[in-house]
């Protein structure tokens, strides 16, 4: 067999073993705001500086409509990892993809 395939293969494999140990996907972006409340005698109301915050809310898209939904501070940690696996997940498929379609193109 081909030297190239071999490699390709093996690549294939590290790729799909990379997949299937996380199963903890989030898809979006984690946004961070600092907001006003409101209340017109609170010191936010006067100073930017003042704000309250941070506040978090993953960003996303739903049948490509943008949306937002507010994050717990103490879930951001693993939100954002979450995100990274996604990212890491379609990323590691693309080339999956590449390469099917090297094979293919050899013939
Ligand atoms: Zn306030």
């Amino acid at each position: 067999m081909d030297k190239e395939i071999i490699k390709l293969r093996s690549e294939k494999k590290k790729l799909w073993k990379e997949l299937k140990r996380e199963d903890y996907f989030i898809q979006g972006t984690l946004v961070k705001t600092y907001l006003r409340c409101g209340k017109s005698n609170c010191r936010c109301a006067k100073d930017e500086k003042f704000k309250h915050g941070p506040k978090f809310y993953l960003s996303y898209k739903e049948k490509g409509k943008s949306k937002m939904v507010y994050v717990n501070a103490n879930k951001v940690d693993e939100i954002q990892k979450a995100i990274e696996n996604y990212k890491k997940f379609k990323s590691n498929v693309a080339r999956i993809c590449e390469i099917n379609r090297s094979f293919f193109q050899k013939g």
